[in-house]
């Protein structure tokens, strides 16, 4: 099961609903979880979670934009100051590291565990247990990235009818056995799991990317996505009045490319501030829902800050009662 959690949503200034960008990912190991992107306020978001940065494995940002990194040394200073001993590790452009050293060097900050600076383009592929994360270049003003984090799970399926035949009964031998473990019952008869139990592996794949006008950059990505989380700053007509400078995606743009991709669950986020959440005036989030919803017919989602979904073995990603309501914070 892998889950993700947004923290911040809004694409270059936070409003009162959304801050700048981060999300986490929890991985299937317990208690573990990796941050993509780290917009300034993250770490008060953290705290409206569950999450906690004693276990928090990576960051990885996407590009050197403030509304993505100026939350960096905030977060690890706060995460000292509350005994964590592991370290961390930070892939991230080279300039990212730049801003955390002088930070840390000029206002006597002094972090009581490895911080290892990774850069994004010497990464490779990157092991986390049993997910992999490998980076994908997009297109925006500055070099910016994509994350692929593919996570492989196996599964011991037991073979019921077989167990029904031979009249093992249901019970903690069911359970040795689907564990992997030989069992010799009373009598004396001895089972190996091997004959009882079919082991399958399957991959789960969710893509984080960074901003990026250009979303079939990721058919660079190896294997089929099952979901893809992806900027959508703007619509068509506010991409266009923007004129060519920003370098964003609008909705249409997006969608576009996971119908063409065949990607079965689409999360959009980090919106334009000027989008509000009541059509009554101006720019309504509506539109962006509306523009997708005209080229994609998959399963497609508009993040807030605070949503959680999750993305079992089955292709359909479900999103989960709020962690924090954003109404609780206002
Ligand atoms: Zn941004
Ligand atoms: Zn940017």
């Amino acid at each position: 099961m892998l889950e993700l959690v947004f923290l911040g949503t809004s694409s270059g200034v936070p409003t009162k609903e959304r801050n700048v960008s981060a999300v986490a990912l929890k991985l299937p190991e317990p208690k573990s979880w990796v941050l993509v992107d780290c917009g300034e306020g993250t770490q008060h978001q953290i705290l409206h979670t569950r999450l906690s940065l004693q276990t928090l494995k990576a960051i990885f940002i996407t590009h050197i934009h403030g509304d993505h990194c100026y939350g960096l040394p905030g977060l690890i200073a706060s995460a000292g100051m509350s005994g964590r001993a592991e370290p961390l590790y930070i892939i991230a452009p080279k300039g990212v590291q730049l801003m955390y050293e002088a930070i840390r060097d000029n206002t006597q900050l002094h972090i009581p565990y490895d911080v290892i600076f990774i850069e994004t383009e010497a990464m490779g592929s990157y092991s986390l247990g049993d997910t992999d994360v490998t980076a994908h270049k997009l297109s925006h003003r500055v070099p910016s990235h994509g994350f692929c984090f593919t996570t492989t799970t196996t599964n011991n399926n037991l073979d019921i009818e077989r167990l029904t035949n031979d009249r093992i009964e249901r019970g903690p031998v069911w359970g040795k056995l689907q564990q992997g473990m030989d069992v010799t019952l009373p009598d004396g008869t001895s089972l190996k799991a091997s004959d009882y139990v079919e082991t399958t592996q399957s991959t789960q794949r969710i893509v984080i990317a960074g901003d990026n006008d250009q979303p079939a950059l990721l058919s660079s990505v190896e294997g089929n996505i099952d979901v893809l989380v992806h900027e959508s700053t703007y619509t068509e007509e506010l991409l266009e009045k923007a004129g060519p400078g920003p370098q964003h995606s609008s909705a249409k743009r997006v969608a576009t490319f996971a119908a063409e991709y065949g990607i079965p669950n689409l999360v959009l986020t980090h919106f334009s501030a000027r989008f509000q959440a009541t059509s009554s005036r101006g720019d309504s989030i509506d539109d962006v829902k509306i523009e997708a919803e005209s080229v994609y017919d998959g399963n497609l989602y508009l993040a807030n800050d605070f949503d959680t979904f999750s993305l079992s073995t089955t292709e359909n990603l479900i999103k989960n009662e709020s962690q924090h309501p954003v109404d609780n914070i206002k």
